[in-house]
C-alpha cells in the first residue's frame, strides 16, 4: 500500500493531500529561466527540485503534463516595470539580435539541464511564440473592467481586484493595504493610478528593440502575463500544480494569479510550490551579487570556491540531500561528502544485480527481511511526505547497508524471503535512478581515469624507447599484455586496445 501523496501548499502554509483535477492526468507549471546569460548552480537547484517532483508523479503512475516555459521577453532590470529588458540590454551591448541571445542561452540551459539528468519538459513554450494569446488575455483583463490604458500602456488595477478578490498578497505574505500605500519614486509610477497596479502590456520607447503590435501600442508583455497566457492555453483556466523558487512568490505569482482570475474568473493554481534558495556562505546565490557559480566552472573544478572538480550527479545527490523548503549552503566540504555519499550508493546500486537467492524458501532471517521491507515502505512514505529526498537517501543507505552485507555474505543469502528479495532488487534502482534521477557516472569517471593512467604509462614507455632503454620498454609492453592491453606502434603513434 502506497502512502497518500501530500504537498506543502505554499497558498495555505499547510500540507495537503494531493487530489488532482482529473486523475490519472496532472497538470503541472514551473517557471522556466530568463535566457539573458548562463543558468547558475541556484537555478539549477530549482529545477532540480521540479524535476523529483515530475519524477516522483510519473513514478505513482500519473500521466503529467509538464510545462516549463523560457522567458524570452519581458523581463525588466527591476520586478517594478522599470529598466532595459534584460535580453534586450544583452543583445544591445554585443550587437546581436535578441534571438540570438535567447538561442544561445536557451542551447545552454538545455545542455545543462541534460547534464543534470533534468527530464525535458513536456512542453517548453516561449512568450514571444505566445504574443497573441497574451494579447488576448491583456483584452479580456481590460473588458472585465480590471486594467485601463495610459499612452499605450495597459495596468493591471489592484486596488480595484482586490474588491473582487480579498487573496492579493496572500500566497506571498503581503500586506495588500501596504502595497497599495507604497510610494516610489520610479518614472512609470506616474502612469499609475496605484504604485500596486503592474504593467501587463507596455509601449516601447523608440530605442526599445523586442517590440510587436498590439491594439494599444507598439510594445511588448509585461513578465507575469506569458506565464499565465501559456499555463491557461496548454493546461486549462485551472490545473494542479504550480512551481518556481520562492523568490518568484512575489510579485511574479502574486500577479500570475491576479491575471488569471481577472481575465477567467477563477484562481488558477491548486498546489503552489516554492524551493528555497541555494546560497554560499549563507547568501542567496545570484548573478547580481556576483557570487554564482556556473556549472561548467564546478565540473572542471575552474573556479574560486573549490578545492577540485565536482560530478553532476555528485552536485544533484548533494542537492538531494536537503529538503527543496530549506535553504542550502553551497560549500566544498558539503560536496566533498557528497561525493563519498553518491559512491557508496552507485557502489550498492552496481552490487545489486550480482545477488542471488537460492529459491522459494521462508526468510531465515525474519528481522532482517522486516526492516528491508519497513525500508521499502518508508520510501514511499518518505518521498510522498512532500518530497522528503534526505529521508529518502537515510532510507536508500540503510537498504545499501543489507546489499553489502549480502554481497559479502554477512547476511546468508536466503536472510530475506524472496518476495522481500525481489522487492528490494525493483525498488531499490527505481528510487535511486527513476524518482531521484541519480545516474551511475562513476564508470564515466574510471573511464577517464585509466585513460590518464594509459597516457602516462605509454608516454614513458615512449621516454624509455627514445632513450634505447629496452629493457623498460619490453617490461612495460609486457606487462601490459598480461592485462589484456595491447599496444602498437605505428607511423602516426602509440595505440592501445584492450582484448
Ligand atoms: P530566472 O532565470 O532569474 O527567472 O530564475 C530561474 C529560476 O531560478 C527561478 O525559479 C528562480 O526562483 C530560481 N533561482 C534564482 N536564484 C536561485 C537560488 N539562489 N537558489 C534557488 N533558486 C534560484
Ligand atoms: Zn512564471
Amino acid at each position: 500500500m502506497k502512502s497518500q501523496l501530500t504537498i506543502f501548499n505554499t497558498f495555505s502554509r499547510q500540507k495537503e493531500v494531493f487530489e488532482p483535477l482529473n486523475p490519472p492526468f496532472v497538470g503541472m507549471y514551473v517557471c522556466g529561466p530568463t535566457v539573458y546569460s548562463d543558468v547558475h548552480l541556484g537555478n539549477c537547484r530549482t529545477f532540480i527540485t521540479f524535476d523529483l517532483v515530475y519524477r516522483y508523479l510519473l513514478h505513482l503512475g500519473y500521466r503529467v503534463r509538464y510545462v516549463r516555459n523560457i522567458t524570452d521577453v519581458g523581463h525588466l532590470e527591476s520586478d517594478a516595470d522599470e529598466g532595459e529588458d534584460k535580453i534586450g540590454k544583452k543583445a544591445r551591448l554585443e550587437q546581436v539580435e535578441p534571438m540570438e541571445i535567447v538561442q544561445r542561452y536557451t542551447n545552454g540551459f538545455r545542455q545543462v539541464m541534460q547534464q543534470f539528468n533534468v527530464l525535458p519538459p513536456s512542453i517548453e513554450p516561449t512568450a514571444t511564440g505566445h504574443l497573441m494569446e497574451q494579447i488576448e488575455m491583456v483584452q479580456k483583463i481590460l473588458d472585465n473592467g480590471l486594467a485601463y490604458e495610459k499612452n499605450g500602456s495597459v495596468y493591471f488595477d489592484v486596488a480595484k481586484f482586490v474588491q473582487q478578490y480579498p487573496h492579493y498578497g496572500k500566497l506571498s505574505g503581503k500586506v495588500v493595504d501596504d502595497l497599495l500605500q507604497e510610494t516610489r519614486d520610479l518614472k512609470r509610477q506616474d502612469e499609475k493610478n496605484n504604485p500596486a497596479d503592474f504593467a501587463i502590456w507596455m509601449k516601447a520607447s523608440p530605442e526599445h528593440l523586442m517590440r510587436w503590435k498590439s491594439p494599444w501600442s507598439v510594445g511588448f508583455p509585461g513578465w507575469h502575463l506569458e506565464c499565465s497566457a501559456m499555463s491557461t492555453k496548454y493546461l486549462g483556466e485551472q490545473f494542479d500544480l504550480h512551481g518556481g523558487g520562492m523568490d518568484l512568490q512575489f510579485p511574479h505569482h502574486e500577479n500570475e494569479i491576479a491575471q488569471n482570475v481577472g481575465c477567467c474568473g477563477v484562481a488558477p493554481v491548486r498546489y503552489w510550490m516554492h524551493g528555497n534558495m541555494l546560497t554560499i556562505t549563507g547568501q542567496k546565490m545570484s548573478k547580481s551579487l556576483g557570487n554564482s557559480i556556473l556549472p561548467h566552472e564546478l565540473f572542471s573544478g575552474e573556479n574560486k570556491f573549490m578545492s577540485q572538480p565536482y560530478s553532476p550527479m555528485t552536485v544533484r545527490f548533494f542537492m538531494l540531500q536537503t529538503h527543496y523548503r530549506s535553504t542550502l549552503d553551497f560549500s566544498d566540504a558539503a560536496l566533498l561528502a557528497a561525493e563519498k555519499g553518491y559512491k557508496r550508493l552507485m557502489n550498492a546500486l552496481q552490487l545489486l544485480p550480482e545477488l542471488q537467492h537460492p529459491g522459494n524458501t521462508p526468510p531465515q532471517m525474519p528481522d532482517e527481511d522486516a526492516a528491508v521491507q519497513a525500508a521499502c515502505n518508508a520510501l514511499y512514505d518518505h518521498m510522498s511526505d512532500d518530497f522528503n529526498t534526505a529521508m529518502v537517501l537515510a532510507d536508500l543507505f540503510e537498504l545499501s547497508g543489507k546489499i553489502n552485507a549480502l554481497y559479502n555474505k554477512q547476511l546468508p543469502p536466503d536472510a530475506l524471503g524472496l518476495e522481500t528479495f525481489n522487492r528490494l532488487q525493483s525498488v531499490f534502482p527505481a528510487f535511486v535512478q527513476d524518482v531521484l534521477g541519480l545516474a551511475d557516472d562513476t564508470a564515466a569517471a574510471n573511464n577517464q581515469l585509466s585513460d590518464g593512467l594509459m597516457s602516462l604509462i605509454l608516454d614513458i614507455r615512449a621516454e624509455a624507447r627514445a632513450k634505447k632503454d629496452w629493457p623498460t620498454s619490453d617490461l612495460i609492453r609486457n606487462r601490459l599484455n598480461s592485462l589484456h592491453v595491447v599496444v602498437k606502434d605505428g607511423k602516426d603513434g602509440t595505440t592501445w586496445t584492450v582484448e
